[in-house]
């Protein structure tokens, strides 16, 4: 039986258009046609200006720079993320302090920002806010934004897994200062590797282009006067991109489809509860998320993968919160223990938009026969609830 994996690339097949385009105009280099047409398309997809870059992580890094981060500044971040997030507020010096989630959404609690934000007032406020949006799920970003308005502290939002997802109708990763988005090969859509930051100030996502390509100054001598990266997308990525971002909305209903089923299939099984869809927006689902509470499921999280990874079923437990890392033991952080509990009980499950519907009764059948639950025979192809 072939192995079922977390979350692979799936191709529309208009990619290659795109890439052999590149070759035969032997654009075949971090500037050219697709590259300036991923950045317009993906623009006029979230509404704001983009800059492409090779990863996300490069333009959480870049992000964090426009908003003035630097040494021995502190900068608040989501606990309940994968390192990415948190790691360029390193790079520039900075101190992470991390904020807990909440069961509601598993995203930044509002209450704790500014819980956060009044005891620093007196002391030391944070540069930035590194807001995450979890799994394909927004952020309460409206409480947070009052808040941080309030202390005149900007937000880097990190929509890496939230491509496609909206808050209140406004596209993920448009709610903060400065927006992050990740094409790795496991997001929603994919370059391979990639990443793209947004930002209502143009002359802010040109600044990021001007840092991702070494910071040359013009004219012909290569004088330098800032640091720069070479953080640029190649054209023939930014093709693959093209090809992806045209049938971005299609992705996400498959990943939601994918969710729901997860969810109807479960129903009658006590212990496993799926990650909650907050009122507020849309939520894509990038990854179906479940909790296991062992008293009721009769089964550990960890036995659990263990069982699925028998059956040849990849699965994960959700990230590993920021504070509970080596890396970050001595940081501060408000709160923590959502996110511990979060990340002790979550399981990420085969999420992948190509998942089959007899791929996906596999992972289903495997978890209903672990706990003594008759297996079901098939699955509806329905569109996913509300
Ligand atoms: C994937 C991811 C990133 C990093 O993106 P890369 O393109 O892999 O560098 C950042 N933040 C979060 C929350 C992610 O899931």
């Amino acid at each position: 039986m072939k192995r079922i994996l977390l979350s692979i690339p799936h191709m529309s097949g208009a990619e290659t258009a795109y890439v052999q385009q590149a070759f035969d105009s032997n654009w075949l280099s971090t500037a050219g046609p697709n590259l300036s047409a991923f950045e317009v398309e993906f623009g006029n997809y979230v509404g704001l200006p983009a800059v492409a870059l090779a990863s996300g992580t490069a333009a959480i890094h870049l992000g964090l720079r426009l908003l003035g981060v630097g040494q021995g500044d502190k900068v608040f971040c989501s606990t309940l993320t994968f390192a990415a997030s948190a790691n360029p507020i390193r790079y520039l010096g900075a101190d992470p302090v991390f904020v807990d989630s909440n069961y509601e959404t598993w995203n930044m609690d509002p209450s704790l920002v500014a819980e956060a934000l009044r005891r620093s007032a007196s002391g030391k406020l944070p540069k930035a806010v590194v807001v995450v949006d979890l799994y394909g799920q927004c952020a309460d970003l409206e409480p947070i934004r009052e808040i941080c308005g309030q202390y005149g502290v900007p937000i880097l939002e990190d929509a890496a897994e939230a491509l496609g997802a909206n808050y209140r109708g406004k596209p993920a990763g448009t709610l903060g200062d400065v927006g992050v988005f990740s094409f790795n090969g496991n997001k929603i859509i994919t370059t391979t590797g990639g990443g793209m930051l947004v930002s209502a100030r143009a002359a802010w996502v040109n600044k990021a282009r001007f840092w991702s390509q070494q910071a040359r100054d013009p004219g012909l001598a290569y004088q330098h006067s800032e640091i720069g990266y070479n953080y640029s997308m190649s054209n023939v990525l930014a093709g693959i991109g093209r090809g992806q971002l045209a049938i971005l909305d299609l992705r996400v209903r498959q990943r939601r489809a994918i969710a729901f089923r997860y969810r109807r299939a479960f129903e009658d099984l006590p212990g496993i509860k799926p990650m909650p869809q907050a009122s507020y927006g849309l939520h894509t689902n990038w990854l179906s998320c479940f909790l296991v509470e062992e008293t009721e499921f009769g089964v550990s999280r960890d036995a659990l993968i263990a069982t699925l990874d028998d059956a040849n079923v990849e699965s994960r437990p959700v990230w590993k919160p920021m504070h509970l890392q080596p890396l970050y033991r001595d940081c501060e952080c408000y709160g923590g223990s959502v996110a511990a509990d979060l990340f002790r009980k979550g399981i990420c499950l085969p999420s992948s938009s190509s998942l089959s519907l007899e791929d996906q009764l596999r992972v289903i059948n495997a978890v209903r026969m672990l706990v003594g639950a008759s297996p079901l025979n098939q699955l509806a192809d329905a569109e996913c609830a509300p």
